[in-house]
């Protein structure tokens, strides 16, 4: 039995589907913050599931195709028909490193699938296609994915990445309609939402918006982000410093950031990565609690305040575009 369902869902772009305010980031379930047992993951799903999440995330890329057979494990465990929830994947981006050849991304949503045990899934996104040559993924990367379409295989198609430019590159050079959802991340947060500049473009072209990663990939977080963290020593420690603010005042960090994206209602979805079920409980109450009673726009200012020295800074992405 599902419980009572009081999570928002929000129109995703033109696809017809509705997706939970907050979406489920199945890195972790790849050990990508720390190691997750199969039987935790299982629990994990299940939760976010059970609490009204119904869209999930994740890659062949996390944890060298873990992520992928975690998340299967899961949803399979529900036992629940398969419209029940929306999966996304993505292609190009693996352990062995980047490849966004047709050949390779035609074979790529087969083993896909099988890893997740499912005959579908809603998205195929373009992983990060700022590592890619943009101009390949328009000529050849993208028009691979919308003949998958056709084999039923892959229901919509959608590209990420971090440099915001990126989006505006291919959209701006393929057919209407070609790419149907853009997945952004650690844009949208406390300590950078520069996305919210791109969102009246994106909306213009009609495609669906994604915004993961509010707790910027662990630095807003008490317990910080992790050592591979790509941000910069500036920043991290201006993190720490609102963490350990809000800590002394009560008042968790990580809640705060996820009600902060929550914000912008024509981001369809924010998608957070979470290890324990303790952490599912504690975002979708964050989420509750924003729409119902709002948030804490005191607390809020202060670490805007804190942060303010390293707004919207972020690092470097990519190879350099001929
Ligand atoms: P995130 O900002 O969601 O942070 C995840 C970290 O925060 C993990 O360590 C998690 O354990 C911790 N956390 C979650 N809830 C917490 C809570 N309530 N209290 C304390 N800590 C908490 O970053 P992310 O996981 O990298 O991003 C979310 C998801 O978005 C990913 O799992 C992935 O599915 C997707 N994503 C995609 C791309 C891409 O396509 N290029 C990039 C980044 C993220």
């Amino acid at each position: 039995m599902m419980a009572a369902n009081p999570l928002e869902q929000r129109p995703l772009g033109k696809t017809g589907l509705k997706v939970s305010c907050v979406g489920f980031g199945a890195s972790p379930l790849g050990n990508v913050f720390g190691v997750v047992s199969e039987s935790d993951a299982i629990a994990i799903v299940r939760r976010a599931f059970h609490l009204g999440i119904n869209f999930f995330d994740t890659s062949p890329y996390y944890g060298g195709t873990l992520s992928e057979k975690m998340l299967g494990k899961g949803l399979k465990a529900l036992e629940v028909p398969r419209n029940q929830y929306i999966v996304s994947t993505k292609c190009g981006r693996y352990k062995e490193g980047f490849d966004f050849s047709a050949e390779r991304v035609t074979k790529s949503i087969d083993e896909s699938l099988e890893r997740l045990q499912l005959d579908y899934v809603d998205f195929l996104q373009c992983h990060d296609i700022e590592f890619g040559s943009l101009d390949q993924i328009v000529t050849e990367t993208l028009p691979a994915l919308v003949k998958l379409k056709e084999t039923g295989k892959v229901k919509f198609v959608g590209i990420t990445g971090l440099p915001l430019e990126v989006f505006t590159y291919v959209l701006e050079r393929v057919p209407p309609g070609t790419v149907d959802v853009v997945l952004s991340y650690c844009h949208y947060g406390i300590n950078d939402n520069t996305l919210e500049e791109v969102v009246p473009y994106l909306k213009s072209k009609g495609v669906g918006i994604i915004s993961a990663s509010p707790l910027a990939m662990g630095l807003l977080t008490e317990s910080g982000a992790p050592d591979w963290h790509p941000a910069s020593p500036q920043l991290k420690a201006a993190c720490e410093a609102a963490a350990a603010h809000c800590k002394e005042k009560g008042k968790n960090i990580s809640k705060l950031a996820l009600q902060y994206s929550l914000c912008n209602k024509d981001i369809s979805t924010i998608l957070v990565g979470m290890n324990s079920v303790k952490q599912v409980d504690e975002n979708v109450d964050a989420a509750i609690e924003f729409a119902t009673v709002g948030k804490d726009e005191k607390t809020l200012a202060e670490i805007e305040g804190i942060l303010k020295p390293v707004k919207n800074q972020t690092w470097a992405s990519g190879i350099q575009q001929s």
